[in-house]
């Protein structure tokens, strides 16, 4: 059940148009064009419309379509749903708190699940997972 509720013209409003194409209308972008898909470095991806924590770095790999791709989602993070647009029988995913859609799930993906999560870039956020920085333990600077 998604749990953020917005209005379209809400959405149009906190949404960049683009982005608002993919997460709304159900838009796809064009392949090997997305800001993510060669994204290498360990962190978090996001929903662009809510923020909700959906697919881990972890579970990234280059499966060479011109999308993020992803072999599990996060949890109940995302919902799935039969697609039979453009003629097509996919499955759709979509953001589980505000419905946003993201992309399609298709069954060619890695061993053991076999799963692919085929993720729009315009549709996630990225959190980097920033590395502990590794000071020389000194005299804490007091006030
Ligand atoms: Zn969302």
């Amino acid at each position: 059940m998604a749990q953020v509720r917005k209005t379209e013209e809400e959405w149009k409003k906190t949404l960049s148009p683009e982005a608002y194409r993919i997460l709304r209308e159900k838009g796809t972008e064009q392949a090997f064009t997305g800001r993510h898909l060669e994204n290498k470095k360990s962190g978090m991806y996001t929903c662009a419309g809510c923020g909700s924590a959906l697919f881990s770095s972890g579970r990234k790999f280059n499966s060479g379509t011109g999308w993020p791709s992803f072999s599990q989602a996060t949890g109940d993070s995302v919902t799935t749903k039969p697609d039979t647009d453009h003629l097509m029988r996919r499955t759709e995913v979509l953001c589980s708190k505000c419905g946003g859609h993201l992309g399609h799930v298709f069954d060619d993906g890695p061993a053991p699940a076999g799963k692919r999560y085929c993720i729009n870039s315009l549709a996630l956020g990225f959190q980097e997972k920033k590395e502990p920085i590794k000071g020389k333990p000194g005299k804490s600077s007091g006030p």
